[in-house]
């Protein structure tokens, strides 16, 4: 408990999955959160069930992201923190893959990171020991087989994107990425788990432990990555794949 005591962070992607379970613990230990998402109404419910703020926004909008981290900020009194959870899967083989699949993932997984960060910098910089996480994926280190080129391309550039980053607001603000496995959420909900409703051993069998994940699991490590336990950090990318990577 009150491992981010007096912190003041956004969660974007926040509405939904892995960013709920982030900002619901954040909220246990003890930080200000503003749940950012493009679903107004889930972002609201999420943010009413554990005490949190609410503010609308697609994160690939380079108009309304900066309107809507201002008003995060001013709502928290202040930000000292960031998590990018928002993100988006569109399974396409290559001859499947319009431009406009291909661009619409860049958008929202690259470009949007980067808009919220760029929105926030100076906010974070003036808080002096600020933390970015962004969420990354274990196809972005290495692809599980055909069918994501987009989605892997964005996550690659994610990864990259993040040490880039790392590198240029240090020593102010720490910024890493997690990269999950398979984790049992509303994006996976169409083909993680078989007709018997378990998880698909195809899907089970490419990791050591042999299962996904859950949202709380991940919500772990990015509290890891932003509370003080993680002060000499900066610009990793940590795989929480259930032994996929080994990266
Ligand atoms: P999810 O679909 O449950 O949640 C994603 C959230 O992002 C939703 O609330 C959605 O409304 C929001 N969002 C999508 N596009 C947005 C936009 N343009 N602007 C603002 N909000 C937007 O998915 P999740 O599984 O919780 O995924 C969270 C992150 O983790 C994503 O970046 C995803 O790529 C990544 N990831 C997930 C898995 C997995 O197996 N679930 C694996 C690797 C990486």
């Amino acid at each position: 408990m009150d491992r981010l005591k007096g912190r003041k962070i956004i969660v974007t992607g926040g509405a939904s999955g892995i960013g709920a379970a982030t900002a619901r613990l954040f909220r246990q230990e003890g930080a200000a959160v503003a749940v950012l998402d493009r679903s107004e109404a889930d972002a609201a419910a999420v943010a009413r069930g554990c005490g949190a703020v609410a503010v609308a926004a697609d994160v690939s909008d380079a108009v309304a992201v900066p309107r809507a981290v201002a008003a995060a900020a001013e709502a928290m009194g202040g930000l000292d923190g960031v998590v990018n959870a928002a993100g988006i899967f569109s399974p396409a083989g290559i001859a499947d893959t319009t431009p406009e699949l291909f661009s619409r993932t860049l958008a929202v997984n690259v470009l949007g990171t980067f808009l919220v960060i760029q929105a926030a910098a100076a906010l974070l910089l003036a808080a002096g020991r600020a933390t970015i996480v962004n969420i990354g994926s274990g196809v972005g280190i290495m692809p599980t087989g055909p069918g994501s080129t987009a989605y892997v391309a964005s996550k690659g550039g994610v990864i990259a994107m993040t040490k880039a980053i790392a590198q240029e607001l240090a020593p102010a603000i720490r910024v890493n990425v997690v990269c999950p496995g398979a984790v049992d959420t509303p994006m996976t909900q169409g083909f993680l788990r078989a007709a018997s409703g378990a998880v698909d051993p195809a899907i089970a069998g490419r990791y050591a432990l042999k299962r996904a994940a859950t949202a709380e699991e991940l919500a772990a490590a990015i509290l890891f990555l932003t509370s003080d336990e993680s002060s000499f950090v900066t610009g990793i990318t940590l795989p929480v794949d259930g032994g996929r990577t080994f990266h």
